[in-house]
């Protein structure tokens, strides 16, 4: 079995586990919500895991996916609210920038603040 994905009901860009560059960095913490309410938290390793969950999520499996930071500008932890779509590269075999966004929280935006403070020499 190798590597597979799911996108975040949100932004529908998918849980990357590989090839992760700062900008995209945050799409690997996830949250899976399951249709008996049980979420499973964390980051996402590509296989099915998620945090130091047991419970794994499988191909062809019934969840509703977010992103941690998706979820969070929801303002309030989500229901199941339908399937996730299987992400059809993935989370790895994509074209390069294809899932460039910044962190919706805006933390990309601090860290530019914070290289702009720094003194310079
Ligand atoms: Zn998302």
């Amino acid at each position: 079995m190798g590597l597979f994905s799911y996108n975040c009901k949100s932004c529908g860009h998918p849980a990357l586990a590989t090839n992760l560059k700062p900008i995209n960095r945050w799409m690997r913490n996830v949250v899976a919500i399951f249709e008996d309410g049980q979420r499973i938290v964390g980051e996402y390793d590509g296989y099915g895991t998620i945090g130091d969950s047991d419970r794994r999520i499988l191909m062809d499996e019934n969840f509703t996916l977010y992103h941690a930071a998706c979820e969070e500008m929801l303002g309030a932890p989500q229901k199941y609210s339908g399937p996730s779509e299987s992400a059809d590269d993935q989370g790895h075999f994509y074209e390069a920038g294809a899932h460039d966004m910044p962190d919706p929280r805006g933390k990309s935006k601090r860290r530019t603040a914070a290289k702009v403070a720094r003194p310079r020499l």
